[in-house]
């Protein structure tokens, strides 16, 4: 058996078809610029996948060949089923790792697994985003200096309402005066995820070595040691127990 990271990146593969501003950007999708970027670290066994396949892309089947999940959505987070989203959801509490970016901070996947409205403010004008890395122990940010730019990016701004993280990675400035939590992880079953601001749909932040050196470490930490279905199950005890008491005889 390999112990390579199988990585599923998941688009929902919409505006890169129907928008031309987009497709100039990322002409054959998001997910294979995601996945042409991967293929600079070793270690990983990528395969894309996108709304419009069969399960929506992420069939039972899918989901237990993956180790870790990249999720991008934006415009279609309505047509992910339910079903779809339960499905992904029992996986990510079995172990399954979850890498969510950007504008999935809105889907229903994200939601769900961390149960708040994962809102926040947001502001296109193409201003300069300086991502500052509080966590240079963490292995998702082996590599990655004291900060890095990005010359053009959507803002998004605090307040992120989401759960308290269990570690905060990033944290991002923007030029127009903003801060947000741009890098989060937390844990929920086994399952691991992070969060990660960077990348809008109309500018090339998935070319940006940074942004992918941060991903592959992220898809690295968040493949868990153990795959591990739910389970209520009566339990027999170890050792032999006294009778139990019965109730008072007498009144
Ligand atoms: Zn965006």
């Amino acid at each position: 058996m390999s112990s390579a990271v199988r990585v599923t990146i998941w688009n929902e593969f919409l505006q890169e078809r129907e928008d031309e501003a987009v497709r100039r950007v990322y002409p054959e999708g998001i997910h294979k610029a995601l996945e042409q970027g991967l293929r600079d670290y070793p270690g990983f066994m990528i395969r894309t996948a996108t709304l419009g396949d069969p399960d929506q892309g992420l069939a039972d089947a899918v989901l237990e060949d993956t180790d870790v999940l990249i999720w991008w959505g934006h415009k279609a987070h309505a047509a992910v089923t339910d079903e779809t989203t339960a499905r992904v959801q029992r996986h990510v509490l079995s172990g399954m790792g979850l890498i969510v970016l950007h504008s999935g901070h809105w889907a229903k996947v994200f939601k769900a697994l961390l149960g708040t409205h994962c809102s926040l403010r947001w502001r296109e004008a193409g201003e300069r985003e300086r991502i500052w890395n509080l966590a240079p122990s963490h292995p998702i940010t082996q590599g990655v200096d004291d900060y890095f730019e990005i010359d053009q990016e959507e803002m998004y701004g605090e307040r992120f309402d989401v759960p308290e993280p269990d570690q905060l990675i990033f944290v991002s400035w923007f030029q127009g005066g903003e801060v947000f939590r741009s890098g989060c992880v937390w844990e929920r079953g086994h399952g691991r995820i992070f969060y990660f601001r960077p990348g809008h749909e109309t500018y090339p932040t998935y070319y940006h070595r940074d942004v992918l050196r941060v991903i592959a470490n992220a898809a690295r930490w968040a493949k868990a040691p153990v795959r591990m279905d739910d389970a209520c199950a009566m339990s027999e005890p170890l050792e032999t127990l006294p009778p139990p008491v019965s109730g008072t005889e007498e009144e």
